[in-house]
């Protein structure tokens, strides 16, 4: 649905040049909810601009269901030249392209149908049939009761549902979110990621969401691309990164929303928990979707005759599944031991020596 293929942005300053984009490539399929995260700075916004040409990148190719947006040519004489589509085409394009943002961006003097009714202004569409169309999503965004309030009358998480309505009002294929959630209270953020779930379940509506928290990443999204310093530097189902992160920066992203934060702290430990003289082990188990942990421990202690201690323990409930992940110390005779964790590694678990 939508390809981004080998995009460059460079800011220009007196200072030097900000590298915003390097080589950034991404394909971005029909019906998926795509996250892209990254601390501030790593070029996410700049990223998500380039897909409706809020920002024009410096070279590179978009294309969005079917429309090229940009391409970089060469030609015969090896010369590169950037070619963008016509406003006239653009303005088409972008009408199949929502979004929505970290403080709404609502007309404040406007009332709720006003916002709503903005685009469509110039859709050809009589009087009657924008009113409908207004109803039709305030409905859809359950905020009928609030058509004739002002932005200034409404909660976080209620300006957000008007802009998301907002956004929808010309039926767009794809919605960009750019930090949508960043600015609310925990129980609005999970209403407006319930909505946008259900705007794509219903809608079939391509969601390309960037946060700088992996909690958002983790409720809703099916695929995600982590960016560092102008880069994608990893990309996968969000369900596999989580399992198994391979950037240092995804691992912190992931260790974020789980108390793995406190693994360095347990292995500068290490000499306690395992103590000198006795023969023993500290494992990282990772238990994906239904192999189960509390049974398995509790098994190889006893078959292998071994203890296991528990120090560190997690549950993630992702949309694919849960996920366990488990750091334990093992303590036993070496053959046992090993005996165990060939044991577990067949039964599916990912151990790892730490
Ligand atoms: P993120 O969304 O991940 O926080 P941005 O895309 O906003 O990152 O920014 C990436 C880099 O580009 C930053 O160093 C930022 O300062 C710079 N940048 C972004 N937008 C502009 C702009 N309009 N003018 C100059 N520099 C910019």
């Amino acid at each position: 649905m939508i390809s981004i293929r080998h995009l460059n942005k460079t800011y220009h300053f007196k200072t030097g040049d900000v590298h915003a984009l390097r080589d950034v490539s991404l394909e971005i399929q029909q019906g998926e909810i795509f996250g892209v995260v990254g601390y501030s700075g790593a070029g996410k916004s700049t990223m998500v601009r380039c897909i409706n040409l809020l920002e024009r990148p410096n070279s590179g190719y978009v294309s969005v269901d079917g429309n090229v947006l940009l391409q970089t040519e060469t030609d015969e004489g090896k010369a590169q030249a950037l070619k963008f589509i016509s406003d006239r085409e653009l303005n088409r394009v972008r009408k199949q392209i929502g979004m929505i943002f970290q403080h709404f961006n609502l007309l404040d003097r406007s009332t709720v149908y006003e916002n709503i009714a903005y685009p469509l202004r110039y859709s050809g569409k009589s009087k009657a049939e924008i009113r409908a169309r207004v109803l039709e999503l305030l409905e859809l965004v359950d905020l009928r009761d609030k058509i004739n309030a002002y932005p200034s009358q409404l909660s976080g998480g209620q300006k957000q549902r008007v802009a998301i309505a907002r956004a929808l009002a010309n039926n767009p294929k794809v919605l960009l979110s750019d930090e949508a959630t960043s600015a609310l209270d925990p129980e609005a953020t999970e209403a407006v990621l319930e909505l946008l779930k259900k705007l794509n379940r219903e809608l079939g509506l391509t969601i390309v969401l960037i946060t700088h928290e992996m909690s958002v990443i983790k409720s809703i999204c099916d695929r995600v691309a982590v960016m560092e310093d102008g880069r994608v530097v990893e990309e996968g189902e969000t369900y596999d990164i989580f399992v198994s992160p391979k950037t240092k920066v995804a691992k912190k992203f992931v260790d974020s929303i789980s108390n793995f934060g406190h693994l360095e702290e347990l292995i500068q430990r290490r000499s306690e928990i395992l103590p000198e003289g006795e023969n023993g082990k500290l494992l990282q188990l990772t238990f994906v979707r239904d192999s189960i942990g509390e049974t398995m421990i509790s098994h190889i202690s006893k078959t292998f005759q071994i203890s296991v201690d528990i120090m560190l323990a997690d549950v993630e409930l992702l949309p694919q599944g849960p996920l366990g992940k488990m750091v334990v110390a093992i303590l036993g005779a070496e053959k046992a031991i090993g005996e165990a964790i060939d044991y577990m590694r067949e039964k599916k678990i990912k151990v790892e020596v730490i």
